[in-house]
């Protein structure tokens, strides 16, 4: 995995110290950061600096006030300033595409802002950052950090907590710019080729079958991706709940749940196909290079059961009253706050 999150913290402060005492608070407030971050910032250790390097998402995340910026030209004065921004930026972009991550949950950057950034020719990305108003700052409670390196587990829970600052923000600030993800046009694609890629996802047979409603077609699908050896053999016994994997691993629920409300479009409506293969995606990417086990991950079954509870309301994604913190709840069996059980 690339790493990056020691790498920008020693930019960051480098950049809030040396901007000098008269422009000092306007760098702080430029990057998003309180003086309280900027001191916790200052007391990493070694250890806490290497298990941030350890996580598969950027603290840092990307801000913009506006992409439309026009075709004036950029002021003299500023060159300096905005060639460092714009190399801490880029090395942030850089992330997700070389860890091929979705930007929106590593490093807090919608997908069109993103896509459009990365295409800019070098003068219009420094005018993006002199009139769009482009930085790298901080949108989760640092205090609230393990910082962990040898328990994969509160490695995960980093993760989340660096994810759930975004999916806050974006969604009081931005909220055209989650679940941009459309479902798959089933018009266009036919049963069997949304069959195919959600059972080489790895979603079991009965789960594909209830969602096409074509048990025969799932069943030979099937079997001809375990002839390729593409699938493994159905997993014996009945299916599980969503109940089941909240209760058992209450922070994976939560952590696929945040990542595929981001990315997936109306997913109160739909089981949105697509999206759900995306967010598990990126959910079992951050397991991987946490190096968490598949025994210990949800599986892509658990994970369809959750999208599908959600859109029958059976759970939610909500702030916890004691707590505050966005929790998951499962409607029918109140499971207690995972936060809170901590
Ligand atoms: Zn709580």
């Amino acid at each position: 995995m690339y790493a990056l999150n020691s790498a920008l913290i020693q930019m960051t402060m480098r950049r809030i110290l040396a901007s000098g005492a008269s422009l000092f608070n306007a760098a702080l407030a430029e990057q998003r950061i309180a003086s309280k971050d900027l001191m916790w910032l200052h007391l990493l250790n070694r250890k806490k600096l290497q298990a941030l390097d350890a996580l598969p998402v950027s603290l840092f995340r990307v801000f913009y006030r506006t992409m439309d910026i026009g075709r004036s030209g950029l002021d003299d004065d500023i060159y300096q300033s905005a060639t460092i921004k714009l190399l801490m930026i880029k090395e942030a972009v850089d992330f997700p595409i070389l860890n091929q991550s979705n930007p929106l949950i590593s490093i807090g950057f919608d997908m069109g802002g993103f896509d459009r950034f990365r295409r800019e020719p070098f003068l219009r990305r420094l005018m993006l950052i002199q009139k769009g108003g482009f930085t790298l700052g901080i949108r989760c409670n640092l205090s609230s950090l393990e910082l962990n390196g040898g328990d994969k587990e509160a490695q995960l829970r980093d993760c989340l907590r660096i994810i759930i600052g975004d999916y806050r923000y974006y969604k009081a600030n931005r909220p055209k710019h989650l679940g941009l993800i459309r479902d798959w046009n089933s018009e266009l694609m036919g049963p069997e080729v949304i069959a195919e890629n959600l059972l080489s996802e790895g979603v079991t047979p009965k789960l594909v079958a209830a969602h096409i409603s074509l048990p025969d077609l799932v069943n030979s699908i099937h079997r001809k991706l375990r002839r390729l050896q593409t699938v493994m053999p159905k997993g014996g016994g009945r299916i599980g709940s969503h109940a089941n994997a909240i209760a058992r691993h209450p922070f994976h629920s939560l952590l696929f749940m945040i990542i595929y409300l981001m990315l997936a479009n109306e997913p109160l409506i739909r089981i949105n196909g697509f999206g759900f293969t995306r967010a598990f995606n990126e959910y079992r990417q951050i397991c991987h290079y946490l190096e968490i086990m598949d025994d210990d991950m949800l599986d892509a079954s658990d994970c369809w059961l959750l999208a599908s509870g959600y859109r029958a309301q059976e759970l939610s994604v909500e702030e916890c009253k004691l707590c505050k913190q966005i929790t998951i709840i499962d409607r029918r069996k109140p499971n207690g706050c995972p936060w809170c059980k901590m």
